[in-house]
C-alpha cells in the first residue's frame, strides 16, 4: 500500500472505529484480568498465613504441653513429613539467635529479620514477610510469632504451587488476550464496515450525482436505522432539488417564449413600417406600437422580479395596520368602470371595517389581480362578488364570479408561473398574476385557494392571519 493509501486508511471512519473497539476491548481485559489477579493473589497469601498461624497454635500448646523437647523433634518431623523444600521451622531466642530448627539446607540463605524480632519485643503477636529467595524463582511467607515469653517461632512455607498456578494463569492470559484481540479487531472492522457502508453509499450517489445525473436514489433498507434515516433525507432532498429544476426549466421555456412574442412583433412592426411606411403618422404609429410592447415586457419583467422578491423575503412587506374592508371597497371602485364596460355586475360585500397587519401596497396589487382575473374571465350578463368575512384569528377575502370556470386538469396548476389554461389564451395575460397573488398571500402567513367548474364559475378564497407574521 502507497503512504498516500496508509494515510487515507487510517483516517477512515471505520479503521478509527476497528482501533477504538479493540483498544477498548484490550484495556478491559487488562482491567478485569489484573483484579481477578490481584484477587487470587491475596486469596492465596491468606490461605498461607492461616495455615502458618495454625501451625504457631499447635507449637504454643505442645510448648506448654510438654516442653522445648517436644517442639524441636515435632519441627524436625513435620518439615521432614511436609517436605524439607516446603515447609522450615526455626525457634530463636529473644535476642534473635536460632537454638533449633528442622532441616534448614534448602532454607540457608534466608536469615532473621531483626526488624520482625524488635516488633514482637513491641508486643505484636506475629509479623509476616514474604520474601524471594535468590536464584529461584518461588517466593516463601514466613511468620514471626511468640511461641511463650522467651521462645519466638520462625515458620515459613514455600509458595512454589501458588506461583506456579499464578503464571500459569499469566501465560494463558497472555496467549487468550493476544487471540481475543485479533478476534475483536476483525468484528470491530466487521461492525463498523457494515455501519459505515450505507454512508459511504450516499457518498457514492452524490459522487455520481455531480457528475452529472440527478436521478440516481441512494438504495434505502428496511431496518429504519440513523443510516437509513439519512438516505431516506437524502433521497427527499433529491426529489426536492429535481422538482426545482424542472420548475426552473419550465419557467424558462415558459419565460423565453412569453419574451420571443412581443419582441418578434416588436420587430415585424419596425421591419413592415420600414419597408412600406412612407408618412410620418405610419411611423408614429410604430412608435406607439412599440412602447406598448414594450411596457407588456417591462411589466413581465418586474412582476417576476416581484414574486421572486417576495417568495425570498428580500422584498420585506411594511407591517402596518389596515383596513381590509376599506382596501377592499377601493379596489371595487376601481374596477367597477371595467366591469361595467363588459357588462359584468361587480357585488361588494364588506363589513364597515376589518382591521389586519400587512402591507397595503402588496394586498392591493394582490386584490386588483383576483379582481381582474374575474372580470376578464367572465362574460357579459355574468356577476362578480367580493365578500370579506372575519373570525377571531383571521380575515377571509373571497372573490367569486359566474365565469367560464377552470377545468378540474387546469386547476392544481393555476398557481404555477407563466401557466394559463388554453381557453385563457384568447385573453389577454401573461399567467404571473395568481403566482404573486399567491406569494403575497403566503408573505402575510396566509394562504390563497381555487374552487371551479368549468362554465359555472370560480372562487378564490384568500385567507390573511390578523397579526403579521413575524
Ligand atoms: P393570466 O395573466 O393568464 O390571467 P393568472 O396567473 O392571473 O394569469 O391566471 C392563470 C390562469 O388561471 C389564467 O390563464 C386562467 O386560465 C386561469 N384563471 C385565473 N383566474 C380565473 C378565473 N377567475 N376564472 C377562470 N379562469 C381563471
Amino acid at each position: 500500500m502507497s503512504l498516500g493509501k496508509q494515510i487515507r486508511f487510517r483516517n477512515t471512519l471505520a479503521f478509527r472505529l476497528t482501533l477504538w473497539y479493540a483498544g477498548i476491548f484490550t484495556v478491559s481485559s487488562c482491567v478485569a484480568f489484573l483484579l481477578f489477579y490481584t484477587l487470587i493473589t491475596s486469596f492465596f497469601r491468606e490461605r498461607t498465613d492461616q495455615e502458618l498461624l495454625s501451625q504457631v497454635n499447635r507449637f504454643s500448646t505442645l510448648l506448654a504441653a510438654e516442653g522445648v523437647g517436644a517442639i524441636q523433634t515435632t519441627a524436625v518431623i513435620e518439615a521432614q513429613a511436609a517436605g524439607v523444600k516446603k515447609v522450615f521451622f526455626r525457634f530463636l531466642s529473644l535476642s534473635g539467635q536460632a537454638f533449633s530448627s528442622s532441616n534448614m539446607s534448602y532454607w540457608k540463605d534466608i536469615g532473621i529479620h531483626g526488624i520482625a524480632i524488635k516488633e514482637l519485643l513491641r508486643g505484636r503477636s506475629h509479623v509476616f514477610e514474604t520474601i524471594a529467595i535468590p536464584d529461584r524463582k518461588e517466593k516463601v511467607r514466613i511468620l514471626y510469632a511468640m511461641l511463650s515469653p522467651s521462645i519466638i517461632l520462625q515458620v515459613g512455607e514455600a509458595m512454589e504451587s501458588y506461583s506456579r498456578f499464578l503464571d500459569g494463569f499469566k501465560r494463558i492470559f497472555i496467549i487468550t488476550m493476544t487471540l481475543l484481540i485479533f478476534v475483536a479487531a476483525g468484528i470491530g472492522w466487521f461492525m463498523a464496515r457494515r455501519a459505515v457502508s450505507g454512508v459511504e453509499a450516499v457518498t457514492r450517489t452524490a459522487q455520481r450525482i455531480s457528475a452529472g445525473t440527478l436521478e440516481d436514489r441512494v438504495p434505502v433498507k428496511i431496518q429504519g436505522d440513523e443510516i437509513d434515516q439519512l438516505a431516506t433525507t437524502f433521497n427527499q432532498m433529491l426529489d426536492r432539488i429535481q422538482t426545482l429544476l424542472t420548475e426552473i426549466k419550465e419557467m424558462s421555456e415558459n419565460l423565453a417564449h412569453d419574451l420571443r412574442s412581443p419582441i418578434t412583433r416588436i420587430r415585424g412592426i419596425a421591419e413592415v413600417t420600414l419597408t412600406n411606411g412612407k408618412s410620418l403618422s405610419e411611423y408614429e404609429s410604430m412608435a406607439a406600437n412599440t412602447i406598448e410592447e414594450c411596457d407588456r415586457l417591462l411589466d413581465m419583467i418586474n412582476t417576476m422580479l416581484m414574486i421572486s422578491k417576495t417568495e425570498s423575503g428580500a422584498d420585506k412587506l411594511s407591517r402596518e395596520e389596515i383596513d381590509l374592508a376599506g382596501l377592499v371597497r377601493q379596489a371595487c371602485d376601481l374596477f367597477e368602470p371595467s366591469a361595467e364596460d363588459k357588462g359584468v355586475t361587480l357585488g361588494c360585500n364588506v363589513p364597515v371595517r376589518s382591521l389586519l397587519v400587512g402591507d397595503s401596497r402588496m394586498i392591493q396589487r394582490m386584490l386588483s389581480n383576483l379582481l381582474d382575473n374575474a372580470i376578464k374571465y367572465t362574460p357579459s350578463g355574468g356577476t362578480v362578488t367580493v365578500s370579506v368575512s372575519e373570525d377571531d384569528t383571521q380575515v377571509i377575502i373571497s372573490v367569486k364570479d359566474t365565469g367560464c370556470g377552470i377545468s378540474p386538469s387546469d386547476l392544481p396548476r393555476v398557481f404555477e408561473r407563466f401557466y394559463r389554461s388554453d381557453q385563457s389564451r384568447s385573453q389577454s395575460g401573461i399567467g404571473l398574476g395568481l403566482s404573486l397573488a399567491r406569494a403575497i398571500a403566503r408573505a402575510h402567513g396566509g394562504e390563497i385557494t381555487a374552487t371551479s367548474a368549468p362554465n359555472q364559475g370560480s372562487n378564490f378564497t384568500v385567507t390573511l392571519p390578523k397579526s403579521a407574521k413575524k
